[in-house]
């Protein structure tokens, strides 16, 4: 039995500042890098017009400014954009709008409503729901609601190319956090079955590389879950409670300071077993029923 499926991380790894990736789809760097952004955040520039949409900005850094305004012009040869999308409403995707703004005007910036945490960015949205169609020169892109990692968090299907833009639900590397509050496991594990149900030639993420395979990532990125899922039943049926003790069992190959984030994922599995009806808590301790 393997000890996980998903092998590969966003340790080390490294994009260009920006970079065409097809006839339609280029990057800029968002210029963020750290353990949990990769490189940094992957903005999209979408279209073949004059006036490509942008998806996702970055966390508002100043270096990413004039990097932007140098990515639309080599590889758009553009100089205006038409609107912004967001796929959801984190720091490191949102940050960047004001800053787009100041420079491109007071251009459109769209996403699914979050109530509580939207109104920290203090930036005008327009609220699309899943389905919403979003236009410009020679891209069509659909909006997919796929809660789990944040409760708000879009998906965008890129019509013309068959390509899906995945924001942190799928990542270029490595898995991605499911925090509670973002809709927690089942709701993560239903949006990428949800996923599996489209017809995809390519996945876009908001970090790392383009996923050439996307269904045997999509599939992979469930039977990870799935079998971290089996690994902790074994270890609450081995007697253990606690998730320090948990985490030590199964994530013998990661290092000790991940071991934290390694905790909120098994407690994100844990959440999910508790609603199930599969195991019950008691303060700091997780039995079996
Ligand atoms: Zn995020």
């Amino acid at each position: 039995m393997p000890q996980r499926i998903v092998t590969d991380s966003m340790a080390g790894l490294r994009m260009p500042d920006f970079d065409v990736w097809s006839e339609r789809v280029a990057t800029v760097l968002g210029q963020n890098p750290g353990p949990f952004t990769g490189p940094g955040t992957n903005t999209y520039l979408i279209g073949t017009g004059k006036r490509p949409i942008l998806l996702d900005t970055g966390i508002g850094l100043e270096v990413y400014d004039p990097l932007l305004v140098r990515g639309l012009a080599e590889t758009k040869g553009a100089r205006e954009l038409q609107e912004i999308l967001l796929t959801h409403v984190h720091q490191d995707h949102i940050g960047g709008v004001a800053q787009v703004r100041a420079r491109f005007g007071e251009l459109k910036v769209s996403k699914k409503a979050w109530p509580g945490k939207d109104e920290a960015y203090n930036v005008p949205l327009t609220y699309i729901e899943d389905g919403a169609c979003i236009t410009t020169d020679g891209a069509t892109l659909r909006a997919i609601h796929t809660p789990g990692h944040a409760q708000d968090h879009l998906c965008y299907y890129l019509e013309e190319e068959k390509a899906l833009f995945t924001g942190d639900l799928v990542l270029g590397a490595g898995t991605t956090v499911v925090p509670e509050e973002g809709g927690g496991l089942i709701a993560y594990m239903a949006s990428l079955r949800k996923l599996l149900t489209f017809d995809i030639a390519v996945i876009y993420p908001a970090h790392g590389p383009a996923i050439r395979d996307p269904y045997k990532k999509l599939r992979d990125y469930i039977a990870h879950r799935e079998l971290r899922e089996q690994q902790i039943l074994d270890a609450l049926q081995a007697g253990m409670r606690e998730i320090p003790s948990i985490v030590k069992r199964i994530y013998t190959d990661v290092p000790e300071f991940l071991h934290d984030a390694a905790g909120n994922s098994v407690l994100s599995h844990l959440l999910k077993l508790q609603k199930e009806g599969v195991v019950r808590r008691e303060g700091t301790q997780w039995f079996l029923l």
